[in-house]
């Protein structure tokens, strides 16, 4: 069955460069869960992402984020595959009621940011839920982006910045990591919950929740990640 896709260009926030984001209504992931609709954000047409990655191009939508050696994308599995079949036709145009109660998750591949931020509360207005990450918190410190993702963070000190600036922030961390006070471990890797039951990684919010979330570093470059968590 062909999978239900619609796409919208844009400019890069990050380096002015044209891009495309991609919606997909369904996925194999199963952590995530089969319903969630997903967002993809690609440098447009040009190169798959995979050789986009490799020429070190992919700044457009990845931006400056530290933990591309340890990425958990593999970005000839999903990525690529998606790309081309988009390029090549196979999606619908953008309609933004297709979001209309379901659970979101931005950025599959590539950042949320990298977009406008008008994005993001407008796909949050008609979705159940909107669950997301990104490692840009820096750069965008009080958007209001923080108040439907997670800041994506590699230490301690990075937590502590990021909870300054107002954002909940998601945490993968090494072998034998003890928890802090403010902290509980992802749903997933605890209980066996998916994303789609789980709603935790949703942003501030109104303030309310106040947890933060850690996961073990995993994944194939679970050694490379490794590398470069906990470096403050
Ligand atoms: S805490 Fe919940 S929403 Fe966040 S990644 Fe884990 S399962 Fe998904």
């Amino acid at each position: 069955m062909t999978q239900q896709k619609m796409k919208r260009d844009y400019i890069s926030k990050f380096d002015g460069k044209p891009c495309m984001m991609v919606a997909t209504f369904s996925n194999a992931n199963k952590k995530i869960g089969s319903d969630v609709v997903q967002t993809w954000y690609f440098r447009n047409g040009i190169h798959i992402p995979s050789i986009e990655r490799k020429h070190n191009r992919d700044f457009s939508v990845c931006g400056d984020c530290p933990m591309k050696p340890g990425c958990y994308v593999d970005l000839w599995r999903g990525p690529d595959g998606l790309w081309t079949s988009v390029l090549n036709g196979n999606c619908q145009p953008w309609n933004i009621k297709l979001f209309k109660d379901r659970i979101v998750r931005l950025g599959a591949f590539g950042d949320s940011l990298s977009h406008n931020v008008r994005h993001i509360t407008d796909i949050a207005k008609h979705a159940r839920c909107v669950i997301g990450y990104t490692q840009q918190w820096r750069r965008y410190r009080d958007s209001v982006a923080r108040y439907h993702i997670m800041a994506s963070v590699m230490s301690d000190d990075d937590a502590k910045k990021a909870k300054a600036y107002g954002w909940r922030y998601f945490k993968a961390v090494g072998d034998g990591y003890v928890l802090k006070r403010n902290e509980i471990w992802c749903r997933h890797y605890e209980h066996g919950l998916q994303c789609a039951d789980c709603r935790l990684c949703i942003g501030q919010q109104d303030g309310k929740l106040l947890a933060d979330v850690c996961t073990p570093a995993h994944g194939n470059r679970k050694k490379q990640l490794l590398s470069i968590i906990g470096r403050d």
